[in-house]
């Protein structure tokens, strides 16, 4: 239809569908939803204003909304263990800020994950609300085994005594402790919240530990390694129900999307479904394989390997190959991937020494394993070569032949 009405546009969405058809995603935050998904996110549920929650909203006509809406809640409270959740938040901001609105006062210490350790400018950055309306202080890795220093992050608690203790991750590839996380937060009377973005999908299906039990808060995307549409939403003990409910709406946002809501709900039970286990499962046994393969390759991954969905791969360190100059040639290739700072990087944050890859989408495809040792076999020539034009095409019809095995959504 978009095609006879406005076709300037459609040649846009087909060129970006050919895009996605022909290029390998290795994004640690990006997925493919199913058919089913997109449906519901552009249904007519997009045409309904419904301000604030089922069963007492302020306008009329929201009997079905408010159906559609319990219905995502359910399904998402089954899903993650939790006894409260809010599936109205649009993004990252108004999620997170809900948290820190309904739970904190302005001004309250934050013991938050360090920004340069995680590439990511969410919590605590000077220009976003978190760094402007709280005082944010970092904790770090362990030098020696890039992991979470406990320890370090127990000592700091309790000489600075937090309102708050968030643990997030955006490039962090292993298992975290959340029963010392909960015990950390008691010895200091903190609030304990988890931003498991990137995470959740894994946690969903139950295959790493979960935090939900342990923590106050949780947020998460519903987009990322859940394979949901774009969003978010907050689980909570009860407790903070109210709290939580409120800084969302009337506190930060007006009428939710219900689209998008319809649309979580068909992801929700899609991840309640046993093949949703078996995905997730691959999820990381491919991501595994990518690892130790890139380390055969010769490439230094940050903390040795990966417990879960994603990488760094210190791509300077071996190669003395920038992460901008690895993303530029990766991209020419066919690999989606993104620069990303690694613990303690020496160089700056726009050109810095690593490159984050995860394996949802390419998991999303199908691909197994024997498909992460040929992506990684095309990602160390193609940085090893990277200014080698004939290098780089041979490298692009390999990318291109396994894009053509595994079609998106076939
Ligand atoms: C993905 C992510 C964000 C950004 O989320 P949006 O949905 O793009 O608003 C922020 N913080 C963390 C930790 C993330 O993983």
């Amino acid at each position: 239809m978009l095609q006879q009405t406005d076709p300037k546009l459609a040649d846009m969405i087909a060129r970006e569908a050919n895009r996605q058809d022909t290029e390998i995603e290795l994004i640690a935050s990006e997925n493919y939803v199913s058919k089913d998904v997109l449906e519901a996110n552009g249904s007519i549920l997009t045409n309904k204003y419904s301000e604030w929650y089922p069963g007492r909203r302020y306008y009329g006509g929201c009997h079905i909304i408010d159906e559609i809406e319990t219905l995502a809640i359910d399904r998402a409270k089954e899903l993650f263990g939790a006894e409260h959740v809010n599936v109205q938040p649009l993004s990252w901001s108004p999620a997170n800020m809900a948290v820190y609105m309904g739970l904190l006062n302005p001004g309250d210490k934050v013991l938050g994950f360090s920004l340069d350790q995680w590439g990511h400018l969410s919590h605590g950055h000077p220009m976003n609300f978190s760094g402007i309306l709280y005082e944010i202080i970092p904790y770090f890795l362990d030098k020696q085994t890039e992991e979470v220093d406990m320890d370090e992050l127990e000592r700091l608690a309790i000489e600075t005594k937090p309102a708050m203790i968030i643990a997030w991750f955006s490039a962090y590839s292993r298992d975290l402790d959340w029963k010392r996380f909960r015990e950390i937060a008691d010895k200091v009377w903190a609030v304990l919240m988890a931003d498991i973005a990137h995470i959740a999908g894994l946690i969903a299906a139950w295959i790493i530990e979960n935090p939900v039990p342990y923590c106050d808060v949780v947020t998460t995307t519903t987009h990322k390694t859940l394979r949901w549409p774009r969003g978010w939403m907050i689980m909570c003990k009860q407790e903070h129900a109210k709290a939580i409910d409120r800084a969302v709406f009337p506190g930060l946002q007006w009428g939710p999307h219900e689209n998008l809501i319809a649309a979580k709900a068909v992801a929700f039970w899609e991840a309640l479904k046993p093949e949703f286990k078996d995905y997730q499962i691959q999820v990381v046994k491919n991501a595994q394989k990518l690892a130790s393969e890139l380390q055969r390759h010769g490439f230094k991954i940050v903390s040795w390997g990966t417990d879960n969905h994603l990488m760094l791969v210190d791509v300077f360190a071996g190669f003395e190959v920038t992460g901008k100059q690895a993303e530029h040639a990766l991209e020419i290739v066919g690999l989606s991937t993104n620069k990303n700072m690694v613990p303690y990087d020496t160089r700056p944050p726009m050109n810095p020494s690593g490159i984050r890859i995860g394996t949802p989408a390419a998991t999303t495809r199908w691909m197994g394993e024997d498909e992460m040792v040929e992506i990684a076999d095309i990602f160390a020539q193609t940085i090893k070569n990277f200014k080698d034009e004939e290098n780089l095409i041979k490298q692009r019809e390999r990318v291109l032949k396994l894009c053509k095995q595994f079609p998106i959504n076939g």
